[in-house]
Parts: C-alpha cells; structure tokens; sequence
C-alpha cells in the first residue's frame, strides 16, 4: 500500500490480522484454545491483578455482569429439566422462575451438597454451576416450586420419625 503512514500500516495490519483470525476461527480452534490456556497458566498473577483492579474500579458494572451470569446460568439449567419446553414446578404447575428450584427427588439434596462441596448450604449458583459442568445429569433431578419443595421437606422429615 503506498502512501500509508505508520499509524495507517499499522491499522491495516491488525485489520488484515482480525479478518485472517475470523475466517479461520473454525480451522484453528483447537490451537487458539491451547494457547489461551498456555498464556492464562503463564500470566496466573499478572491476570489476577488486573482482575481484581478492573473489579475495584467497575464494581457496578461488575455486579450488573455476576447477576446477569446467575440468571443466564439458571435459565439454561431450568430450560434442561423443563418438561415439555415448560419451565414450571412438576407439582403444581407454578412457573416463576424466581421461585422454582430444582429438587432432589429421592431427597438426598442435603448429603449431595455435602459430598459435592463439603458443605451442605452450597446451593443454588454454586449447584447449577455443577450441573451445567456436569452436562445436566438427568437422574434424579425435577423442577419443583418452593412451596412445593418446602411441603416436600415436611412430609419427608414426618415419616423419618
Ligand atoms: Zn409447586
């Protein structure tokens, strides 16, 4: 290119750069993969640091970003146990989704979360970070509303006694 300035090359060169990386970014998938995971293992602290003082300085928008995460997260574990294409308790048809849980149904949730996190209060963001890790585990697993889960827990503790 003639007559270009440094800025100019230089502007062009990341052009060209950014639409190599977009029409092979199915080809090198795997490589790019692999050297976002080698340079992360390499730049541990360095990447920490900046995290923690982008966080400090866009603590609203960092908040905006976690809560807009969690609902993404729920959204899509509640979509795989939905029946039907419906997000809804399997009980009562209630279908809130602030409200819904996903409920153990031979009711081991307590004991799971401990073994799973060695803490029985873990549930939750924590669970269906689990879950969704775990390609949504298909046994065991159904969508109850609170109220449901909470008539649930009364019936079950009655009959241990
Ligand atoms: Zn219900």
């Amino acid at each position: 290119m003639p007559n270009k300035n440094d800025l100019e090359q230089k502007e062009y060169r990341m052009l060209y750069a950014r639409k190599y990386r977009e029409k092979n970014r199915e080809r090198d998938r795997e490589k790019n993969l692999e050297y976002g995971r080698k340079y992360r293992a390499e730049h541990k602290d360095r990447i920490r640091e900046l995290t923690r003082r982008w966080i400090r300085q866009n603590s609203v928008r960092n908040n905006e970003l976690n809560v807009a995460e969690r609902d993404r997260l729920k959204l899509a574990v509640f979509t795989h146990y939905a029946i039907n294409g419906e997000i809804k308790c399997c009980k009562c048809g209630f279908n809130d989704l602030r409200a819904l849980t996903i409920d153990h149904i031979d009711n081991n949730g307590a004991e799971e979360r401990r073994r799973l996190f060695g803490h029985r209060m873990y549930a939750g963001t924590t669970f269906y970070r689990w879950l969704r890790k775990n390609n949504y585990p298909n046994n065991g697993y159904q969508i109850l509303c609170a109220n449901c889960n909470w008539i649930k827990k009364v019936e079950y503790n009655r009959c241990r006694k």
